[in-house]
C-alpha cells in the first residue's frame, strides 16, 4: 500500500491568525533607564509594557549583586538540583523567600510558568478538584488540564459561586478529594485583585487549598513587598504562595512557598522541577539581593514612588496595582491606538485574544516607580484623546 503523506500545511493556520486580527510577531530591544528602543528604529519610547514594577530590571546594585554571584557560584549549574546543580546560592534564596512569605519553605523554578507546570500535577490526581478564577493566566489553566484532576471554573473573582462549587463537589463525593483553588492576587490583564480574605473563609469552610499567584503582588503590595497576602495579613492562612522573579524583583525565575511537607512533596513530584537544570546559581544569589531590595527602606521607597505614579495616572480613583486595562474591544482598533501611542512615543502593548477573553482586546498600561512624572501625565492625555 502506498501512503502519500503529505504534512498538512502550516499556511493556512498562519492566514486564520492573520485573519482574526491575533497575528503576533518578535520585535527585539533596546532597554535603558525606563525607555526602549526598537532594534530597527532610532526613536526611544517610554516603556509602559514591562512588569518591572520597581525599576529592578536595571538597578545597579542588583547588577554588581548578579556580578558577585558570578565570581562565586559561577553561571552554569551543570545538572538539575537533584542530581548535582544545587548550590547554596539555591538554598539562601528559597530561605530568603521562605522568610518573606512567612512560610516554613520554599522551591526555585527556572520560570513562574515552569512552577505552576510542576505544582498541580504533584498535588492532584484524576480523583481530585481543581477550581479556577475564569480570568487565571495560561500556565495555571495548562497545569490544571495536566493533572487530569476535574476543573471548575467560577466566575471571576465571585466568591458566592465558587461556594457553590465547592459545595456541590463535597455533596457529591465527600471529604476524599482534594481541592485545590487557584487565583492571582493581582490580575494580570485587569489590574484588579482577589477578595483573599472570603477565599480563604471559603477554602477553610470546604476544606479546601488556596493557591494564590503573587506573580503581580510580589514586591508591590504589603508592608514590605510580600504581596496581597502579606498586606491582608493572610500569610499562614493560604496554602501555596507563588510568584515569579521576573517582574518586580526584576531577574528571571519563579518560586512557590508552602509548609514543609508540600515541598518536599514537589521535591519528589515536580516534574519541571526534577527534570529540568538548575537556574544559573549567580541568578540564585542575585535574587536573593532582589528579596532584600524589596523588603528593605530602599523597597518601600520604591512602592511609595510606585504608589505616588499610580495615583497620578490614575487621579483620585482607589486602583492599588500597577496594572491599567483600557478596554478598545476589537483586536485591529485595539493594535491601532497602540501604534498611535507608539508614534507619539510611549510603548503601551495591544492585549488580544487568547491573552484576554474576545471582544475584550485593550491597551495594558504597567507603571513603573521609575517613570517620571511629565511621561505619565502625558500618556494619560495621550489615551485621552484615542479615537473612541
Ligand atoms: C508572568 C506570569 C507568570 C509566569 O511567570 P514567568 O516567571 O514569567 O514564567 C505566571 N503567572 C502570572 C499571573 C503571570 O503574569
Amino acid at each position: 500500500m502506498l501512503f502519500l503523506s503529505a504534512v498538512r500545511p502550516f499556511t493556512k493556520d498562519l492566514e486564520d491568525i492573520r485573519e482574526a486580527g491575533l497575528w503576533r510577531e518578535l520585535r527585539s530591544w533596546y532597554h535603558s533607564n525606563g525607555k526602549i528602543q526598537a532594534a530597527e528604529s532610532d526613536q526611544s519610547l517610554w516603556n509602559f509594557a514591562a512588569n518591572d514594577y520597581l525599576g529592578l530590571s536595571h538597578d545597579e546594585s542588583l547588577r554588581a549583586a548578579f556580578q558577585e554571584g558570578l565570581q562565586r557560584y559561577g553561571h552554569g549549574s551543570g545538572a538539575s538540583r537533584l542530581v548535582s546543580g544545587s548550590s547554596p546560592a539555591h538554598r539562601q534564596l528559597e530561605e530568603a523567600i521562605a522568610g518573606h512569605k512567612k512560610k516554613q519553605s520554599s522551591l526555585l523554578f527556572s520560570t513562574g510558568f515552569a512552577v505552576a507546570m510542576g505544582i498541580i500535577p504533584a498535588l492532584l490526581t484524576k480523583t481530585d478538584f481543581v477550581v479556577l478564577d475564569k480570568l487565571i493566566h495560561a500556565c495555571l489553566i495548562d497545569a490544571a488540564r495536566l493533572s487530569g484532576a476535574t476543573i471548575r471554573v467560577f466566575p471571576h473573582n465571585n466568591v458566592p459561586k465558587l461556594r457553590k462549587i465547592l459545595a456541590s463537589i463535597r455533596a457529591t463525593h465527600g471529604s476524599s478529594p482534594r481541592i485545590l483553588i487557584v487565583t492571582e492576587s493581582v490580575f494580570s490583564m485587569d489590574g484588579d485583585l482577589a477578595p483573599l480574605a472570603e477565599l480563604v473563609q471559603a477554602k477553610e469552610e470546604f476544606e479546601a487549598l488556596l493557591l494564590v499567584d503573587e506573580a503581580h503582588g510580589y514586591g508591590v503590595l504589603g508592608a514590605t513587598g510580600g504581596g496581597l497576602a502579606e498586606a491582608c495579613g493572610l500569610q499562614d492562612r493560604i496554602d501555596l504562595h507563588m510568584g515569579t522573579l521576573s517582574k518586580a524583583a526584576g531577574l528571571a525565575g519563579g518560586f512557590i512557598a508552602a509548609n514543609s511537607e508540600i515541598i518536599q512533596l514537589l521535591i519528589n513530584r515536580a516534574r519541571s522541577f526534577i527534570y529540568s537544570t538548575a537556574p544559573p546559581p549567580a541568578l540564585a544569589f542575585a535574587a536573593s539581593h532582589a528579596v532584600a531590595i524589596i523588603r528593605s527602606e530602599k523597597g518601600h521607597e520604591l512602592r511609595e514612588k510606585l504608589a505616588a505614579n499610580i495615583q497620578l495616572f490614575d487621579d483620585g480613583s482607589q486602583h492599588k496595582s500597577a496594572i491599567f486595562p483600557h478596554i478598545i474591544g476589537d483586536n485591529e482598533a485595539a493594535l491601532n491606538a497602540s501604534s498611535r501611542l507608539r508614534e507619539q512615543g510611549f510603548l503601551v502593548p495591544a492585549i488580544r485574544y487568547p491573552t484576554v477573553p474576545r471582544n475584550t482586546a485593550r491597551l495594558r498600561i504597567s507603571l513603573s516607580a521609575t517613570h517620571p512624572a511629565e511621561a505619565i501625565l502625558s500618556l494619560r492625555s495621550q489615551i485621552q484623546a484615542l479615537p473612541r
